[in-house]
């Protein structure tokens, strides 16, 4: 089958990795396929479903749920207390709390501090911060999809390994 760029349609030999028309990078289905393999990898060694029993994620996954958002944890607590699996989600959920507190008193106190002394710096402030409230906010959407699915996968940043 012949390979064609993606960006400017020039023909490709197989091994290239950029595309000697126009300069793009290229992914060579090998390479794709390595990458698609390692995300695999890495998915399946954070994934700890197994850990848990099928009737304790199914009767607590909602608890699991709530325990992504912001004080979601005393929710999700009330639901079920000695749930395993609410509890893994719990433990993530909570490592969120903090960050998610610190970025607001941050944003109240710069944007406050930046409004009466420096108007000027106001949007840049509000952007650098958006940065990480994005990382928390994918981190809790993920939250909220992966326990909602039944599953217990250990998140970036906040998920830790237990020994
Ligand atoms: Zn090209």
């Amino acid at each position: 089958m012949m390979r064609y760029c993606g960006n400017c349609g020039a023909v490709l030999r197989e091994e290239s990795l950029y595309c000697p028309e126009c300069g793009v990078k290229l992914y060579n289905r090998s390479r794709w396929e390595r990458i698609k393999r390692m995300q695999t990898r890495l998915l399946r060694s954070m994934d700890e479903t197994w850990r848990f029993e099928e009737e304790d994620i199914g009767e607590n996954r909602l608890a699991s749920f709530f325990a992504y958002l912001p004080l979601g944890g005393i929710v999700s607590r009330l639901l079920s207390k000695s749930s395993p699996f609410a509890r893994f989600h719990r433990a993530q959920g909570w490592r969120l709390l903090l960050p998610e507190a610190i970025l607001l008193a941050l944003g109240l106190l710069l944007g406050a501090l930046s409004d009466l002394l420096f108007p000027s710096l106001t949007r840049p402030i509000r952007v650098i911060l958006m940065i990480p409230g994005a990382v928390l906010l994918a981190l809790l959407i993920a939250g909220c999809v992966i326990s909602f699915k039944g599953k217990a996968v250990r998140l970036p940043f906040i998920g830790k390994k237990e020994k």
